[in-house]
């Protein structure tokens, strides 16, 4: 295999490191985006309740040809089923039409309701009876990390968070390495549009012969993150998956380190409900 994995703090479980990620693809165009990346050499696919395309999303994962045991299936409980985290799971699980997840997240902390540790222990659960071969978090802060951390049993194996140039997360990101948290990032592309097109990623597409998106995908693996890009486009979601063939020197890393401008693109972890 050409593709990386990781190995997440769960005995045993290893996580690929480029996902495939299915954000705002339609449901009706779904399973052929996710049948076309699984056919390409995509084994990981990231989706969610909210997303509303977990049934095709399990479609094309029960008709790959890729046995289901060699591939890693992502999905999260929606913000307003924290006191109700095992049905909802059940609900996912037959949506997807699947006997287990690989990975299942709490999707936001939403901690003005409060509920966040009550659903870990559901997660837990749920966990200890196989269904989820691993349990993590998604937009989790320093502070609902450690409240998290001192309230319940099982420490998150990851923690999914924007995470792009524009955005690097450094804080989080080592407090999570000090606390044996793989680092997952949504929007890796910055969602395309605006970070694609900056000068310095161009000036290192020209030196590189890489696109910009094959270059910001690199810079993640290389950083030690998980990375789920989304594309609906055959050709994107080809050249997406370029990125196991060469390496960006220290030179060329520094470049898009420098690019950090604190931008963030998605909701406030803290406030979004
Ligand atoms: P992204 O950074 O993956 O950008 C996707 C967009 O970038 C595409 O819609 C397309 O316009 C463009 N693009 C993709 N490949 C390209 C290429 N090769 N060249 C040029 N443009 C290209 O952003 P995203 O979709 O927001 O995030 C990816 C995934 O992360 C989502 O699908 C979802 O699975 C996950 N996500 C999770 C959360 C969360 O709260 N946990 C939030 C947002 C996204």
């Amino acid at each position: 295999e050409s593709m990386n994995s990781l190995l997440l703090n769960t005995d045993g479980v290893q996580i690929p490191q480029l996902g495939f990620g299915v954000w705002q693809i339609p449901a009706e165009e779904t399973e052929r985006a996710v049948a076309h990346a699984l056919r390409i050499g995509y084994r990981h696919v990231d989706t969610a309740a909210a997303y509303g395309n977990e049934e095709a999303v399990g479609r094309a994962v029960r008709a790959a040809e890729r046995p289901r045991e060699k591939l890693f299936v992502t999905t999260k409980l929606a913000n307003p089923d924290h006191d109700r985290a095992e049905a909802a799971f059940e609900e996912s699980l037959s949506r997807l039409g699947l006997d287990y997840v690989d990975l299942y997240l709490i999707h936001w902390p939403v901690p003005s309701r409060d509920s966040y540790v009550q659903a870990w222990r559901a997660l837990e659960k749920i966990y200890r009876s196989g269904r989820a071969k691993a349990i993590g978090t998604s937009n989790f802060t320093v502070e609902t990390l450690t409240r998290l951390m001192d309230e319940t049993d099982i420490v998150p194996s990851i923690n999914q968070i924007e995470l792009h140039p524009y955005f690097q997360q450094r804080e989080l990101r080592a407090f999570h390495e000090a606390n044996g948290i793989l680092t997952q990032a949504w929007s890796p592309l910055g969602q395309g549009k605006g970070l694609l097109e900056d000068p310095a990623l161009e000036l290192l597409s020209s030196k590189c012969g890489r696109t910009p998106a094959q270059l910001v995908l690199r810079w993640h693996l290389q950083l030690g993150n998980v990375a789920i890009p989304k594309s609906a486009t055959p050709a994107r979601i080809k050249e997406n998956f370029g990125v196991f063939d060469f390496v960006l020197d220290p030179e060329d890393m520094a470049v898009i380190g420098a690019m950090n401008r604190g931008q963030r693109l998605g909701p406030d972890p803290q406030t979004f409900v």
